[in-house]
């Protein structure tokens, strides 16, 4: 026995040691690891162009850049050229003049052609949302690169689930949802940035969750920032070209809690009290709502649909405990319903009582 101690003593060493080893990296791959699987092509049909909806806020439609300015806060250094936005080599990135926060966002981008360089040089430019977090723009649709830097990729941490890419040349969209980070007011993370991508139409990017901020080689750590932030286009040396670009604000997600449950008073009845409500009540046409007691609760069963618990308010008006529905009773003189009326999405269905 005694010789067995030191063995589950290392097991258990062993054991604690693997999590915490497992937590120095995020991921099973390191960054821009080119044995790390690219993923299959996939052809997309999707036309373009995609028209804002109502509630976008355009940021190019092809006329002016007046929604864009540079680093330094002054005139954005792309050009216009026959209604698209051209990234200019060495003009440095472009930002947009509003900040945003969470957003879907759809942009088209389109490689140069023809295509020239190879892997990070060909086609290369980005979506960084809040400035950030980028999505990579890159001509991948026969170029050999690091998967976490393909077209699609959230740059370095995830690389697009499949590979939607056109040529180059071709129109591409991108939709993107981002739900930005938030941070604690101590700074630390409460919830990772997220985003969902699609790549002309097809899904790429399932609410992945960023580590941190993108960069190249680097991997960063959060650092709180403010809950609106320009969206900006990388120069990343090649003339590639934007055009219809909107975003539309999102509101904040509901977060779990007590919601807006009614919280109309109850009435406490006794069983006997409950009682007079049993019975069968027919609409004429079709199943019958049936009305029974189990124990202190009254139960109502609408056609085949399982009973669903009723709530009492007063002698005349109960609900259901889970759907904005009511049940409203007309009684006779005896105070005994002679019929229901059940009330949902607007209509009132009376259904008058046929038996005990
Ligand atoms: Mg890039």
């Amino acid at each position: 026995m005694q010789t067995r101690i030191p063995v589950l003593s290392l097991i258990v060493a062993t054991a604690w040691l693997a999590p915490s080893l497992a937590a120095q990296s995020p991921a099973r791959w390191k960054i821009h690891d080119m044995t790390r699987p690219v993923p299959r092509k996939v052809v997309s049909q999707m036309q373009l162009p995609v028209k804002p909806p109502s509630d976008a806020i355009v940021l190019f439609d092809g006329t002016d850049l007046s929604k864009w300015m540079a680093a330094d806060g002054g005139p954005a250094k792309w050009i216009i050229k026959d209604g698209n936005l051209a990234a200019v080599p060495g003009g440095g990135p472009v930002f947009t003049r509003d900040g945003f926060g969470d957003i879907q966002l759809h942009l088209e981008w389109a490689a140069p052609t023809p295509g020239r360089g190879k892997g990070q040089g060909r086609g290369n430019s980005g979506v960084f949302l809040m400035s950030k977090y980028e999505i990579q723009v890159l001509d991948s649709f026969e170029n050999v690169t690091y998967a976490d830097g393909q077209a699609g990729a959230l740059y370095g941490q995830y690389p697009p689930l499949v590979n939607a890419s056109r040529p180059a040349g071709e129109w591409q969209a991108y939709d993107i949802v981002f739900r930005r980070p938030r941070f604690q007011p101590d700074g630390s993370v409460a919830q990772p940035a997220r985003l969902t991508v699609f790549h002309n139409g097809v899904l790429i990017q399932d609410s992945s969750k960023a580590w941190g901020p993108t960069s190249w080689l680097q991997h960063l750590p959060y650092a709180s920032h403010p809950d609106r932030l320009p969206l900006q286009l990388q120069d990343h040396g090649n003339p590639v070209l934007y055009r219809n670009i909107w975003v539309r604000e999102l509101e904040e997600e509901p977060r779990p809690g007590p919601g807006r449950h009614q919280t109309k008073p109850l009435m406490t009845m006794t069983p006997m009290m409950l009682d007079r409500y049993v019975g069968t009540y027919s609409q004429g046409r079709g199943l019958p709502t049936v009305i029974k007691r189990d124990g202190a609760t009254l139960y109502a069963t609408f056609g085949l649909l399982p009973p669903l618990e009723l709530l009492p308010h007063s002698k005349t008006e109960f609900s259901l405990r889970w759907t904005a529905a009511t049940v409203e009773f007309e009684l006779a003189a005896d105070g005994r319903p002679k019929q229901l009326i059940f009330h949902i999405g607007g209509e009132a269905r009376p259904a008058v009582r046929s038996s005990d």
